[in-house]
């Protein structure tokens, strides 16, 4: 049996449609993009609301929102291991 497969609109690979989420509103039923560049989107566009909602880009206010899409990912079933650090020197 042949698996059925679809191009995501982002990443331009084939990949199996278990790897895209349902659409009703889509022609085939399925979302354009497969769930890995949909999560990739969706934490982007997040990302992007919140930093222009944000009028300090203090360091704080970068790491709150940093957590706040962290969080959302946990949410959503991810596991996040994230560390920051902070590098001793900038090169310019
Ligand atoms: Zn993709």
């Amino acid at each position: 049996m042949k698996i059925k497969t679809k191009i995501c609109t982002a990443c331009k690979q084939e990949k199996p449609i278990t790897a895209f989420r349902r659409l009703r509103s889509a022609e085939d039923g399925l979302n354009s993009r497969c769930k890995e560049c949909c999560d990739k989107y969706v934490g982007r566009v997040a990302f992007n609301r919140m930093l222009k909602g944000a009028t300090a880009t203090t360091e704080e206010e970068l790491l709150k929102i940093l957590r706040v899409v962290i969080d959302e990912l946990r949410n959503r079933g991810f596991e996040v291991k994230a560390q920051l650090e902070r590098k001793q020197s900038v090169e310019l």
